[in-house]
């Protein structure tokens, strides 16, 4: 046999595995564009390692494809190259005509060179255009070593794995196993001494595409969070019913040996009680356990009742627990009127949200890079994320951790399973516990307990209501006081001040806007009188949920410590703005929400642009001076230009973004155009406005195309929060609520009159990289650029690169 020379510096092929999910999509869009970028020839493996078994067969060897160059890649628009893989830009997957082994139109050829326009737009769709299957062929030498001929076969020596767990520990034994593979093929003559010389070592390198999240070493594995969404979308939807008829609603989730989906969405949506298999109900009866839970939440006027339960949840001994059980339970021990909503496939479908569509192009950006610095003597790696942090991990040490906690469960050692889940999931389980438990007495003795106040301060952004209920939760199981006070400083200068209840936040969780409601009035309108209510309402701690004036209000009130002694208590930030432009911290509360916003708000807009072809959508986003929203914006819907308050506009720009549009749709094949994005951050340039660039655009596009705008507004502050909002606001808050108690304690701690609060008490919390950090409001104030209001460094600038890179801006404007 013979293979195409290596021209390219690898050839990389991309495959989705197991349980289709949200966000495969992006990862293979996000792997072809970057191979193609970094000089790599790609190729998509259709119906996941079942593909890659059966592979082209031999008579599809004498159709050598056409070698084509980086930049023909670009420009993949030839004719004869599509019309003989017949594989473009996903409408033939769509259409149904080759969405099975086999397909009319790919002619079983399951392994398939693909370009740079075949994937555009795929990261929108749900599911895995590419196909997926659960191969048993590959589970077997023979398939394996079937496998490893067609890929050789093809000249492929990189591999992207994208699938569950089962999937990436297939990964790992082909990879254990290639070098015996390549052995036997050679053995048996199919390959020649040279191909045995060149293709020893295979490149593989694992994404973690499965809705559970039940990979080991990731916070978050790709798919999860839409999965996530689909739940409390219908939870939420069901919490009206259960609200009105005062009934009880079993919901039953996925989550075979993971039950992230059961505890997230438990926190997210305020359920009563969750089964997960990690952690089951430490009573030796669950019934009892579960009952008197949600009998107190009953005496104290819940008229709902939400239990959560994963698929494979079971007792301490390992009894399943299923969803009918529960509702008999509750109906037979409470008297109340339960329904059983199993929510089954539901979860996996849908758009992907704005996290899987960012995410998991950020990860096959990465896989590139991996495989490209790849060695013999590198591991291979699974791509994952912590926090807010593309990182990679041996993949080998990935599965095995993995199994390890599917093997402690069996062993019912639940603390071990526990142990081998990531921080985050332990801070969401005492999230949920800390938030729908009710303790009979308070936990903390009297001399400990806080009056906490709690103050929204700015414009309203998703999870700050979320982060409130935890907060007034968490303080009446210690034995604090919650305080609201309302309207910001100018609410407290007026009296308003409540005290809140655990009841009175119930339906918080799902509330946008802010609850206590908001004011950007800072408190130097009158710093005095506000001491003097800190004294009056005598508070030992202050929490500010808010965006940049929440951080100028901190740094106003450490300052002030030196004049009144009443605001010698601890003081917090907690990030919560659209704009994202609080300094230090990569992500704020509300700024997912607000994400989501403008991905289903510009989804609608490419549609609209596409149903009348060439047309451009100039969308204007807001975000003050911060270019966060319209450049991660841009990469969550694929727009072709961003425009930012930090690059700000000048007509050098403008000119190449034209000339760039005019080549871009030059190359577009005839009647095949789509309509493209330009997203517009609101203070980007005063000069050139949203409506000017439209009109130019308009009247440059000439024939090629025409030009709209839209402006998204306050629509970008979001309806319901999203889950991610509302599980980040309860961790967070929590957090929050820990520091508060530490520096209260020291302060009460102290002999010496008058007692002082420690500049490290007045603090914001933030999330760098992949840790949760406090920072002294005075560190921040030398990482802000104050007059424009946003971080002096922020991390996500970086993102407009790859923003243009995904769109060939360089490659088609000659300058990359
Ligand atoms: P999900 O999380 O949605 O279930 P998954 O990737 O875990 O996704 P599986 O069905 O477990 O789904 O695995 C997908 C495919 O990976 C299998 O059909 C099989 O081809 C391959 N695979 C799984 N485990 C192994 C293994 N031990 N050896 C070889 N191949 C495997």
């Amino acid at each position: 046999m013979t293979t195409t020379p290596p021209k390219y510096r690898m050839k990389l092929a991309v495959l989705t595995s197991g349980g289709d999910s949200a966000g495969m999509n992006a990862v293979v869009r996000a792997v072809v564009k970057a191979g193609i970028l970094k000089g790599c020839e790609t190729w998509v493996v259709r119906e996941g390692y079942e593909g890659l078994v059966r592979g082209n067969g031999d008579e599809q060897q004498k159709a050598e494809k056409p070698a084509l160059s980086p930049h023909q890649n670009v420009r993949v628009r030839d004719e004869s190259f599509v019309h003989n893989l017949r594989f473009g830009d996903g409408e033939l997957l769509r259409d149904g005509t080759s969405d099975h082994p086999g397909g009319r139109t790919l002619k079983g050829r399951y392994i398939v060179r693909v370009g740079w326009d075949d994937v555009r737009g795929w990261f929108g769709v749900g599911g895995t255009l590419c196909g997926t299957a659960r191969s048993t062929a590959f589970r077997t030498p023979e398939g394996r070593l079937a496998a490893a001929y067609n890929l050789i076969k093809e000249g492929i020596d990189a591999l992207v794995v994208c699938g569950g767990d089962g999937s990436l520990t297939g990964a790992d034994v082909f990879r254990a196993e290639w070098p015996s593979l390549v052995a036997k093929l050679r053995e048996e003559n199919k390959i020649n001494e040279e191909q045995a010389k060149t293709y020893g070592h295979l490149k593989i390198v694992g994404l973690v595409g499965s809705i559970d999240n039940d990979m080991s070493m990731t916070d978050m594995t790709i798919g999860a969070p839409t999965a996530l969404h689909r739940i409390c979308e219908a939870i939420d939807n069901i919490e009206s019913t259960a609200f009105s008829h005062s009934r009880a609603f079993v919901v039953e989730v996925m989550g075979r040996h993971c039950g992230w989906l059961a505890l997230l969405a438990g926190v997210s949506s305020g359920a009563d009680f969750i089964f997960i298999p990690e952690r089951p109900p430490s009573a030796d009866s669950w019934e009892e356990e579960m009952c008197s839970m949600i009998q107190r939440h009953r005496e104290i006027g819940k008229r709902k009742t939400i239990v959560i339960v994963a698929e494979g949840a079971h007792d301490k001994n390992l009894n399943p627990i299923r969803a009918e059980q529960i509702k008999d339970v509750l109906s037979e021990k409470l008297g109340l009127d339960t329904r059983v909503t199993t929510l089954g496939h539901t979860q996996r479908g849908g758009r992907p949200c704005a996290f899987d569509r960012i995410m998991p192009t950020l990860q096959g950006v990465e896989a590139v890079n991996a495989l490209l610095e790849a060695t013999p003597d590198t591991p291979s790696y699974m791509i994952g994320v912590q926090e807010n942090k593309i990182i990679r991990v041996p993949l080998m040490e990935a599965v095995k951790m993995t199994h390890s906690v599917s093997e402690a469960i069996a062993a019912k050692d639940f603390d071990k399973a526990m142990s081998l889940r990531d921080p985050e999931f332990h801070e969401s389980l005492e999230g949920f516990y800390a938030t729908s438990q009710v303790h009979p007495e308070p936990r903390l003795p009297h001399s400990q307990r806080m009056r906490v106040a709690i103050m929204h301060v700015g414009a309203p952004a998703g999870g700050m209501n979320a982060a409130t209920r935890a907060i007034v939760r968490y303080c009446i199981a210690q034995g604090h006081k919650p305080f609201a006070i309302h309207n910001g400083f100018v609410g407290l200068l007026d009296d308003s001040v409540h005290q809140l209840s655990w009841l009175g936040v119930d339906n918080w969780m799902t509330r946008g806007g802010s609850e206590l409601g908001t004011n950007r009035k800072l408190p130097d309108i009158d710093l005095g009188s506000v001491a003097a209510k800190f004294q009056q309402y005598n508070f030992h701690a202050l929490i500010m949920i808010g965006g940049f004036e929440a951080f100028s209000s901190l740094e106003i009130l450490e300052a002030g410590r030196k004049h009144y002694p009443a605001f010698n208590v601890p003081i917090i930030h907690l990030p919560a703005t659209i704009s994202n432009n609080v300094p230090m911290t990569e992500f704020s509360l509300g700024s997912d929400t607000s994400l989501n916003a403008l991905v289903d708000a510009c989804d609608a807009i490419k549609q609209s642009a596409s149903a009348s072809r060439n047309r451009v959508f100039v969308v204007e986003t807001q975000g003050g001076k911060c270019g966060y929203l319209a450049t991660m914006g841009a990469l969550a819907t694929g727009a072709c230009i961003v425009y930012t308050p930090e690059r700000g506009i000048n007509l050098t720009m403008l000119r190449d973004d034209v000339k760039y549009l005019k080549k871009r749709y030059s190359l577009d094949v005839k009647g095949k155009s789509e309509g493209r994005i330009v997203m517009r951050s609101e203070e980007s340039s005063s000069v050139y406005t949203t409506k000017m660039i439209t009109d130019m655009f308009k009247e440059e596009g000439g024939k090629l195309f025409d030009s709209r705008s839209a402006s998204l507004g306050h629509t970008l502050q979001g309806g319901i929060p999203s889950p991610l909002d509302r599980a980040r606001a309860v961790r967070l808050a929590l957090k929050c609520m820990a520091f508060a108690e530490q520096h209260h304690n020291a302060i009460c701690r102290q002999t010496a009159r008058p007692r002082t609060a420690p500049p490290e008490s007045a603090a914001v919390i933030t999330i760098q990289g992949s840790s949760v950090k406090w920072v002294p409001v005075l560190e921040m104030v030398e990482h802000a650029d104050i007059p424009n209001r946003r971080g002096k460094h922020e991390a996500w600038r970086d993102i407009i690169g790859l923003v243009e890179a995904l769109v060939a801006r360089p490659q088609i404007l000659g300058d990359g």
